[in-house]
């Protein structure tokens, strides 16, 4: 999995806590982790001290593929931060559960190029103690 350079877009960095730092920072080693519940095997995202599916407390930041298919998407047209130039905002679906679905940013795809079920895979922004897991579209 690739870093791609951080672009002018201004993005609003986390608070890190015990609970999601495992996310914000899996870039560093170029991997995508979700807390996996150890007792029943569930994915969560966003991190949270318990399962929503068993209730396990039991929870350990594991590795998926980094690669996903875009479940849903708009394009955002407002300045919010003073740049007007349009961005995709995507609801990705990774492959190893149902339901488990990451909300981030496609960068380098023309946005009349994005459509739902389109292929993706990870990329990371590193920005100070984060790396931002954004998505481009995974060619076969
Ligand atoms: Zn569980």
């Amino acid at each position: 999995m690739a870093e791609v350079e951080a672009d002018a877009r201004f993005r609003v960095p986390p608070a890190l806590s015990d609970e999601n730092r495992s996310f914000w920072t899996s870039g560093a080693e170029g991997t995508l982790r979700f807390l996996r519940c150890q007792a029943c095997g569930y994915y969560l995202h966003p991190p949270s001290p318990r399962c929503p599916n068993c209730g396990g407390t039991e929870l350990v930041p594991e590795g998926v593929s980094g690669r996903g298919t875009i479940h849903s998407f708009t394009v955002n047209h407002q300045a919010w931060d003073g740049d007007d130039t349009p961005y995709a905002i995507v609801l990705v679906e990774m492959p190893e559960q149902v339901g488990l679905r990451l909300t981030s940013n496609l960068v380098g795809c023309p946005l009349d190029e994005v459509h739902i079920g389109l292929p993706v895979r990870v990329v990371f922004e590193h920005r100070g103690d984060v790396w931002f897991p954004l998505f481009e579209r995974d060619e076969p």
